[in-house]
Formats: structure tokens, C-alpha cells, sequence
């Protein structure tokens, strides 16, 4: 296995990219936008030089990093020699299936197709595909370079062998797998998103300011960041689309999405890729600042 092909530049597609070529992988990062493409290189870029400046990898390392990386504009011509694809683009169940549908098409019979979607279930887009023994989750974690784990997510018919080869490549770049069934938001957002949705429920209630709930949170629980600073850090429309998933997934109303997470999300106030979202991120480093607490 040398080639990994990635789908979609964007916050999780970048880091994954960065982590496998960093691990020395040819890394083919696929976006249909080149502007998300040029970003997510930038991107890539700036967190390696962090790295330099910690000194946690050498100015070499960085070189050969960035080198190990290509860009295109096409899912065929990208995945040619691909023998695992990682698709991180948007949440969204019919881009997905659609995406997976081509992948079936143009990618050889022996490639295994990844997913990192946060809640969408795997056995659905496998079942787009004539290979759904080879479709399998991998969910990484924001920032991908720094966070350890990665879900693996064994779909309805996902093989033993392609299991067991996932769970070996995460530890070959010096992740922490764990492994679990294909339910809804699987383990980390079936937990995670009903506190984010609770905490917005909260400020939605007038109970306390944004500053107040994550300072609780913080403090309080020991979190190393507040709820609504994280959501912010993911993304309010990512976070919108997994509880939707849950919603419908499960039929039940306690993952219903707070009416002003979907206010903001129609508002465009999306968190620090948008520029604000509970917090500004216009004016002040505050964006820097979340970054650095990961670093
Ligand atoms: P994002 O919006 O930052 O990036 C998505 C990228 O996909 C964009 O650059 C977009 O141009 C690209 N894209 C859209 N359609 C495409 C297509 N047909 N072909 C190629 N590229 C396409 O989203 P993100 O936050 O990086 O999320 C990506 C995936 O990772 C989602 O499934 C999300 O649920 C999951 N995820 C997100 C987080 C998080 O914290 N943001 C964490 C874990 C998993």
C-alpha cells in the first residue's frame, strides 16, 4: 500500500492528507473545488511549519511531507492507483452515495473504500457499491494531526480481512483505533452531539451566556474546551447534519436539533470557517487561539 487517495480538501480532508503523507503515503487529495484545494494545501503548510517550530519534525520532514502530496480536480484521475480511498467530503447521505457510486466505477476491484463520515451509516453507502465487503468507516478526529483516535466502523457486511487491515493502518500512523458497530453518530457523536445540542438548548433557554456555559463546562467538568467553542471548532452545519442523522436514524426527538443551531446555520453563522459562529472570529485571534489549544 503506497497510494491513498482523499476526497474533499476541506477541515477533515486536509489533516488527513497531512497525517498519511506525513507517514510517507503518496497521498492524492481530490476536491472538486481547486480553491479548497489551494487552501487546504496552505493549510497543511502553516500546521507543518507549527510543527517545525516545536520541533517535533524537521524542516526535511516538512519538505518531503508537502512533496508526498498531489492535487486533482477529478475522482477518476486521482484514485487510478489508489489502494485505499478516504472520502471526507461534505455530510451529506447523497453526495456521499454518489461519490461512492464513481468510486465503485473507476477505482480497482481490490481497492477498499473509507468513509469519514461523522454519523451516516457505512452499510448504506456500501450498499451504492458492488464491493460493500470493502466499504468500511474511518472516522478521524479534529485536528486529524493531533487527535489520537480514529473510530473504525464495521458497515453490515464489511469484512474481517478489510477490518483487520484498517485497524493495522491506523497504527501504522500512530493513531489509536477503536472499533464499533454501525449505528447512528456510532460512539463519539451519539455522546458528543447530544451535549453540544443540550448546551445550545441552554443558551437557547436564557439560562446562562455562551461565555458562562463553556466556562461551566471548562471548569466545572474539566473539559478542555466549552461546548459551544467546539461546535464552533467543528462546524454548526456539520453539526446540524449529524443531528438530523440521528433524528432520523433513531425516530427520537431527543437528538432534534436546537431551533437556533438551525437559525444560525440558515444565517450562514457556520463557527471559524465561516468567521463566526458563537463566537467572532473576525476580529479577534480567537481562531488561532482554538487551533493553538490542539497543538
Ligand atoms: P468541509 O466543509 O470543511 O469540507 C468538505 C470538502 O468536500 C469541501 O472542500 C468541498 O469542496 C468538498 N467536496 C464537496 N463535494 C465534493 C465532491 N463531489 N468531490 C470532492 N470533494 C467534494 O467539511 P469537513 O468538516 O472536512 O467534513 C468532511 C467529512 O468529515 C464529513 O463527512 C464530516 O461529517 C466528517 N467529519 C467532520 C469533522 C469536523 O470536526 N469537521 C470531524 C470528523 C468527521
Amino acid at each position: 500500500m503506497k497510494n491513498i487517495a482523499v476526497i474533499g480538501a476541506g477541515t477533515m480532508g486536509n489533516g488527513i492528507a497531512h497525517t498519511f503523507a506525513q507517514f510517507n503515503y503518496n497521498v492524492q487529495l481530490i476536491d472538486v473545488s481547486q480553491a479548497a484545494l489551494d487552501k487546504g494545501i496552505a493549510t497543511i503548510s502553516k500546521n507543518l511549519d507549527r510543527m517545525v517550530a516545536k520541533e517535533k519534525i524537521s524542516e526535511d520532514d516538512k519538505i518531503q511531507t508537502l512533496a508526498n502530496i498531489t492535487t486533482f480536480t477529478s475522482i477518476k484521475e486521482g484514485v487510478k492507483y489508489a489502494s485505499l480511498v478516504v472520502e471526507a467530503a461534505t455530510e451529506n447521505v447523497t453526495l456521499k452515495s454518489k461519490i461512492f457510486k464513481e468510486l465503485d466505477e473507476v477505482c480497482s476491484d481490490d481497492t477498499i473504500l473509507a468513509t469519514n463520515t461523522s454519523s451516516i451509516s457505512i452499510t448504506q453507502i456500501a450498499a451504492v457499491t458492488n464491493r460493500p465487503t470493502q466499504v468500511i468507516g474511518m472516522h478521524f478526529m479534529n485536528p486529524v494531526p493531533i487527535m489520537k483516535l480514529v473510530e473504525i466502523i464495521r458497515g453490515y457486511n464489511t469484512s474481517e480481512d478489510v477490518m483487520n487491515f484498517t485497524v493495522d493502518l491506523t497504527k501504522k500512523i500512530n493513531k489509536i483505533p477503536v472499533e464499533v458497530n454501525d449505528y447512528p453518530g456510532f460512539v463519539a457523536n451519539r455522546i458528543l452531539m447530544p451535549m453540544i445540542n443540550e448546551s445550545i438548548e441552554t443558551l437557547y433557554n436564557g439560562v446562562a451566556g455562551v461565555s458562562e456555559i463553556d466556562t461551566v463546562m471548562k471548569l466545572g467538568m474539566a473539559h478542555p474546551m466549552g461546548p459551544l467553542q467546539l461546535a464552533d471548532f467543528i462546524g454548526l452545519d456539520v453539526c446540524l447534519s449529524i443531528l438530523n442523522v440521528m433524528y432520523d436514524g433513531f425516530k427520537n426527538p431527543k437528538y432534534a436539533p436546537c431551533p437556533l443551531l438551525v437559525n444560525m446555520v440558515m444565517a450562514g453563522k457556520l463557527g471559524v470557517k465561516s468567521g463566526e459562529g458563537f463566537y467572532d472570529y473576525s476580529k479577534s485571534r480567537k481562531a488561532e487561539t482554538v487551533a493553538k489549544m490542539f497543538s
